[in-house]
């Protein structure tokens, strides 16, 4: 059984806006798989249609082998969720943060306060817990969110942009972090902007552009499928590190993602 299944998935948020244009998607127990796309391709559409936060026009979405329609709260027992936007509570003290979200999963009051101790002890907020988020750094902030969405011990672990405006130490920090958490089991579901993110830690990654994923592989296939081979680099590409995921990225959805997520547009000619 997969972690999670989708098929034919497709969502318009208007006559004019598709988001989704028919996602096949099959991710398996224990892998940790990144979808990579530029800004507006769907990624976070996707991630929301998983956690049932947007509701898709087409298609099925199941959650070890649960429907997250028919079968929405079994589906979600499985499954924890650290959002692009920072959504805690300004004020009220990340302690408690934390052991609400146990409540919401079941856990025992002792439970809760167990479980949020470790995970605030192993990302280093434990001496944080009596204040409000507002008090915390922008790094802080986005490791209290992963904590959170931890505290289900959830199997599958979704993650939208979780390293974005995060200092580069820390970032590698959170890399090994997920990278144990993964090797411990969890199914790891996240989305980037950082394509060094993807290189390193995914062991399949999901290129997506204007609402459909256009390959899907290990990052080693990706590269040997799609790299620029004996073309002149020009344009954007002189500053594409060759044999690289970004190189990938650039002749799939024609566009370059560097570090900081600027981007080029890069025009057809430049890359023939
Ligand atoms: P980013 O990397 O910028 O977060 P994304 O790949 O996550 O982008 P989505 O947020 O899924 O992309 O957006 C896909 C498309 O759907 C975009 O055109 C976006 O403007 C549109 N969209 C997203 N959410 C809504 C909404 N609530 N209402 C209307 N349009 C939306």
């Amino acid at each position: 059984m997969n972690a999670i299944e989708i098929t034919g998935l497709k969502k318009s948020y208007s006559a004019t806006v598709e988001a989704l244009k028919g996602i096949d998607l099959s991710i398996p127990q224990g892998e940790f798989f990144g979808l990579l796309g530029p800004n507006g391709a769907g990624k976070t559409t996707i991630i929301n249609s998983i956690v049932g936060l947007v509701r898709p026009n087409s298609g099925s979405i199941k959650v070890m082998g649960h429907d997250i329609r028919k079968e929405p709260l079994a589906a979600k027992r499985y499954l924890g969720l650290s959002p692009q936007e920072i959504n805690i509570h300004a004020y009220f003290p990340i302690g408690n943060v934390m052991e609400f979200q146990g409540g919401f999963y079941g856990l025992s009051k002792k439970e809760s306060k167990q479980r949020a101790e470790k995970l605030l002890k192993d990302f280093g907020l434990w001496e944080k817990r009596k204040v409000g988020r507002f008090k915390l750094s922008g790094g802080m902030q986005r490791r209290l969110m992963i904590a959170r969405a931890l505290m289900g011990k959830p199997k599958i672990l979704i993650l939208d942009e979780p390293t974005a405006g995060i200092d580069v130490e820390l970032r590698h920090e959170l890399w090994e972090f997920l990278k144990g958490l993964n090797s411990d089991g969890t199914t790891i579901l996240l989305t980037t902007h950082y394509i060094e993110e993807a290189e390193l830690l995914c062991e399949r990654v999901g290129i997506i552009h204007k609402g459909k994923i256009v390959a899907c592989d290990s990052p080693t296939k990706l590269i040997e499928k799609y790299r620029f081979e004996n073309k002149e680099r020009k344009g954007v590409l002189k500053f594409v590190r060759p044999g690289s995921l970004e190189e990938v990225f650039v002749n799939l959805t024609g566009k370059s993602l560097a570090e900081g997520a600027k981007e080029w547009e890069v025009s057809r000619d430049l890359q023939l």
